[in-house]
């Protein structure tokens, strides 16, 4: 399986394993969180869009993303399989997603949810901000970000099972175990 979608909330631990298991299978890691902080650092015009949304804690509008995601998938590493990481992030992208991969004859292998209670989300990403001074990972925005999870994204999880596509996977472990977990899965 070399073609997979990371869902979770905020704070699940999606990049954490996304970059192991994309190491360990040879794949594409591809962060739409990373890309976008990286265009807001290197205050290009996207970048400039996005951080007005990114510092809130909304969703960036799906054009620009959507754009972002094309692009990348095009690029020579992707070819062998990717992992995406933060995309889709609601409805309209998962459609977008759907009709860009029948585009280029892909699909997604599975879905795959990062299951961890919400009590624990806050603490880790409260313990995150710390660590890496992200500004979106203060407890008011943490807020706001797992409410637009839940609204925006997690009926996703229901899109992915409808097709016969999702895997849940306990994200409440540690780190090691649950990268096990989803390399067994995954190879
Ligand atoms: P993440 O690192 O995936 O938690 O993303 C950090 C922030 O980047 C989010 O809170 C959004 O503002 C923005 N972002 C990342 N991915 C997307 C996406 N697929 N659609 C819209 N906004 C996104």
């Amino acid at each position: 399986m070399k073609r997979l979608i990371f869902l979770g909330a905020p704070g699940a631990g999606k990049g954490t394993q996304a970059t192991v298991v994309a190491q360990d299978r040879q794949i594409a890691h591809i962060s739409t969180g990373d890309i976008l902080r990286a265009a807001v650092a290197a205050k290009t015009e996207l970048g400039q869009q996005a951080d007005t949304y990114m510092s809130r804690g909304d969703l960036v509008p799906d054009e620009l993303v959507l754009g972002l995601v094309k692009q990348r998938l095009q690029e020579a590493d992707a070819q062998a399989g990717w992992i995406l990481d933060g995309f889709p992030r609601n409805a309209a992208q998962a459609e977008a997603l759907d009709s860009l991969l029948a585009d280029i004859g892909q699909s997604p292998d599975h879905a795959i949810n990062l299951d961890v209670p919400d009590e624990i989300l806050v603490a880790r990403l409260l313990d995150r901000g710390q660590a890496q001074g992200r500004k979106d990972d203060t407890e008011e925005v943490i807020r706001h970000r797992l409410r637009v999870y839940r609204e925006q994204t997690a009926p996703l999880i229901d899109f992915y099972e409808l097709v016969g596509k999702l895997v849940s996977v306990n994200g409440d472990a540690p780190v090691e175990a649950v990268t096990h977990h989803l390399i067994s899965l995954i190879s």
